[in-house]
């Protein structure tokens, strides 16, 4: 990990947790034509699963916790090519309330604000959670506190941007409130929910937008980040990118890393879906309403 447990202790978000939750649909994919937005869908097929425009695999780049780098590196550098990206804002981060201007603008722009809750709470019972603070600690939640502090959480995204349709990215890939899971308590109000850390699917056809994998990349470099947008596009899949801070605050990736990343998805246009997990959410659950 390329920060100090001061800095995680301090940050009080962290992540990182492997998690492997086995909760896969098993869905056709085939599909006639229809459209999200100006985004066509044409002729999927049981094996097969077929992004807009003729792309090999669609790109989520993500970007979770409010974070300042987030705006003042990341941003730039996606909007230079035109990039859409997800924010999964964290509503109690006073990066929120000090720069609710800025980020009011990216959602103008076309960036999603995602939903991260309002207090990012996480089990502390887990291995490495000593920086839990007792009282965020998600083992002494009820399922009916963490589920109205996320509904809060979208009317509060609502007050920023406007909008209705968004999606989810779990605190700390954790799940389980109660003893029960999280997930089926939450997924109607949601398009998409990114769920745990696991390696990039092999395939589409058993891909669940509502309970994603993410790769969560920490001190990664520029080419370890292409190759795993290339993994994708050799499985005619899915990456979704869950970064933290651009070349500064937690779990960081280097703003040069990052802009190989960009510069590559740029030089591979026609390769690679690049956009919001919103767009991305619904795009999968279009194209499955219509194979059948
Ligand atoms: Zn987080």
């Amino acid at each position: 990990m390329a920060i100090s447990m001061k800095e995680f202790k301090a940050s009080k978000l962290y992540i990182i947790s492997m998690m492997t939750i086995t909760c896969l649909i098993s869905a056709s994919v085939r599909a006639n034509t229809s459209n999200i937005g100006n985004t066509s869908i044409t002729g999927n097929n049981d094996n097969e699963f077929y992004w807009p425009n003729g792309a090999r695999a669609a790109v989520n780049l993500s970007y979770d916790d409010a974070l300042n780098s987030q705006l003042d590196n990341a941003i730039p550098a996606l909007n230079q090519y035109d990039f859409k990206g997800s924010f999964y804002l964290t509503l109690g981060s006073k990066v929120v309330k000090e720069r609710r201007e800025d980020w009011r603008t990216i959602a103008e722009q076309g960036h999603e604000l995602g939903n991260h809750t309002i207090n990012h709470a996480c089990s502390a019972s887990l291995p490495n959670r000593h920086w839990v603070d007792k009282h965020n600690d998600l083992d002494n939640k009820t399922m009916a506190q963490i589920k109205q502090e996320i509904i809060e959480a979208n009317h509060l995204l609502n007050a920023i941007d406007g909008q209705t349709v968004r999606t989810f990215t779990l605190p700390c890939a954790d799940a389980i409130v109660e003893g029960k899971n999280l997930l089926p308590e939450i997924s109607r109000y949601f398009v998409g929910i990114k769920s745990h850390v696991a390696v990039i699917p092999t395939s589409m056809s058993t891909y669940n937008p509502m309970d994603a994998p993410v790769i969560a990349p920490s001190g990664t470099s520029g080419q370890a980040l292409i190759e795993q947008v290339k993994l994708a596009a050799k499985n005619n899949s899915i990456v979704s990118f869950t970064f933290h801070g651009i070349g500064a605050e937690h779990l960081a990736v280097s703003t040069d890393a990052h802009q190989q990343l960009l510069d590559y998805l740029a030089k591979n246009k026609t390769s690679y879906w690049v956009d919001t997990y919103r767009n991305i959410s619904l795009y999968i659950d279009k194209s499955r309403q219509t194979s059948h």
